[in-house]
């Protein structure tokens, strides 16, 4: 079997443990053997980071062009070979995987255009003879730090405008997903990039907090749950590191009695169920007003147990596996939840037969919304019916909850559309579209728990990987 190593300083480290990589649509199959970080590795890495850091951040705006242009087409290139990878060890459908390492190769590519394109300002003083411009300057070392969903994605909308911006990078991708990290690592190793400017270091939680508290690390960047985005921000808040969390979400699509009804089906089957219902931006409860209720929940319900799950490379899955025996315990949990609650479930919720990790879509109904499931994320393919008065009461719902990632409305009314984006406390609004599915070159992230610091993607990730300085001269 094949051993997978760290990449630190530019050279491939093994390391004294490793962890397999494993299918989820049959755990009988190893993807490979993956590195195991020791708090050595994380140290070597940090501190080449640090060196190399002094190097790259006098880089010249063509120099990261090119790295960046360059690896961006190599992915793209290599989309069908890697989107299968990303399919065997997270188990999204092979459609769905290709079109994240499609997006991974095209964010490369805007970000080596974003490095060509900083700059700063020129602001008149208000004293005579004066100038004042501004400039922005890389942050230094950045640790990177991403979950198991979007395995190329999130390490590629990571690192790309780090690298853009002049600093080096420690990347610790999910210990559940690292080949996608290792493949991009690789493809990373031959861009002509200077020693130590990138360095993948995998691992799992521990090598996490490893990265986050090393003196040497200045800002970190990390997405996954908010039980963790919490602790991280706890130690950079006290030692004063710069950092951004992306995080949880419990996201709304509000259906308005007057919407079109095989729109608003689509919207919610896709939104709560597509990645396994695995997608932060995942619609985990559809808000639906009384007079289109019955009607739409009989034709979600249709359309939900048409779905067929399997696994992630057969050709008519569209529904994959669940990422691992732990999320698949959470999510009969959850179910098991709902029903103590007193909701009904309506379909689904079951684990389906064969090896891999299958479950079936559920869908429970429960108008209360300060219920756990109408509450609290589940992260699986779980969606919440909800039935509401109205248009002020389906919008006093879909805020409440704790978080604010991502909101959607059905509706054929400008006035509603109008008001739910003007009220709708997210991050991110759709109209007639899914909470999930996005554009690589926008601003991505939430509010309230979901979210916390200067947005990701798109030309506003510059804020967080660069520093401001403002220059005087007399
Ligand atoms: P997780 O918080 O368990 O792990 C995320 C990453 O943090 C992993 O690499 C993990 O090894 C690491 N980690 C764990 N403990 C750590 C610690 N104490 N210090 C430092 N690092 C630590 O999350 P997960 O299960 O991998 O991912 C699922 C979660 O991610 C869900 O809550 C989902 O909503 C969220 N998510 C959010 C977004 C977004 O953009 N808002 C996108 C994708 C996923």
């Amino acid at each position: 079997m094949s051993i997978f190593h760290h990449f630190i300083n530019g050279e491939w480290i093994a390391s004294d443990k490793t962890r397999l990589n494993i299918n989820p649509s049959n755990p009988d199959e190893v993807i490979g053997e993956y590195a195991e970080a020791s708090v050595q590795d994380m140290e070597s890495a940090v501190v080449a980071a640090a060196e190399a850091a002094k190097v790259w951040s006098s880089s010249t705006p063509q120099q990261r062009f090119e790295v960046l242009d360059f690896i961006g087409t190599e992915i793209l290139a290599r989309k069908q070979e890697l989107g299968l990878l990303l399919a065997r060890e997270e188990g999204k459908v092979l459609p769905e995987a290709v079109g994240e390492v499609t997006r991974a190769g095209f964010i490369f590519k805007f970000f080596a255009g974003e490095a060509l394109r900083i700059g700063g300002q020129a602001i008149a003083s208000v004293r005579p003879n004066m100038e004042v411009l501004t400039s922005r300057e890389a942050v230094g070392v950045v640790g990177l730090i991403t979950p198991w969903n979007f395995p190329i994605a999130i390490p590629a909308w990571k690192t790309a405008p780090a690298l853009a911006c002049g600093n080096a990078v420690v990347l610790k991708p999910s210990e559940l997903t690292p080949g996608c990290a290792w493949a991009l690592a690789e493809i990373i190793s031959r861009s002509g990039l200077p020693k130590g400017v990138f360095n993948l270091v995998m691992g799992d939680g521990v090598a996490g907090k490893t990265l986050v508290e090393h003196r040497a690390v200045d800002a970190i960047s990390f997405t996954g749950s908010t039980q963790t985005g919490k602790l991280i921000a706890q130690h950079c808040a006290l030692n004063l590191k710069k950092y951004q969390l992306e995080m949880g979400g419990k996201n709304p699509l509000v259906i308005l009695d007057d919407a079109d009804l095989s729109v608003a089906v689509e919207c919610a089957v896709n939104g709560a169920f597509y990645s396994t219902g695995q997608r932060c931006t995942a619609s985990s409860r559809t808000i639906v007003t009384e007079h289109i209720y019955d009607s739409f929940r009989d034709a979600m319900l249709k359309r939900t147990q048409a779905l067929k799950v399997g696994a992630a490379v057969e050709s008519t899955t569209q529904i994959g596996p669940v990422v691992d025996q732990r999320q698949l315990d959470k999510n009969l949990h959850y179910i098991q939840i709902g029903k103590d609650e007193g909701g009904a479930l309506l379909t689904g919720g079951e684990r389906l037969a064969g090896s891999g990790y299958f479950f079936s879509p559920a869908i429970i109904e429960n108008h209360n919304p300060q219920a756990r499931l109408n509450q609290e994320e589940v992260f699986g393919p779980v969606s919440t019916l909800v039935k509401v008065k109205n248009f002020e009461e389906a919008m006093t719902v879909a805020n409440a909850t704790p978080y604010g990632l991502s909101g959607g409305i059905c509706t054929t009314s400008l006035k509603y559309a109008s008001q739910f984006r003007r009220e709708m406390q997210a991050g991110m609004v759709m109209v007639n579209a899914p909470t999930a599915g996005v554009d690589y070159h926008v601003p991505f992230g939430g509010t309230k728990a979901s979210s916390f610091g200067p947005r990701e993607q798109g030309g506003m990730a510059l804020e967080f990987y660069t520093k401001v300085k403002t220059h005087y001269l007399a």
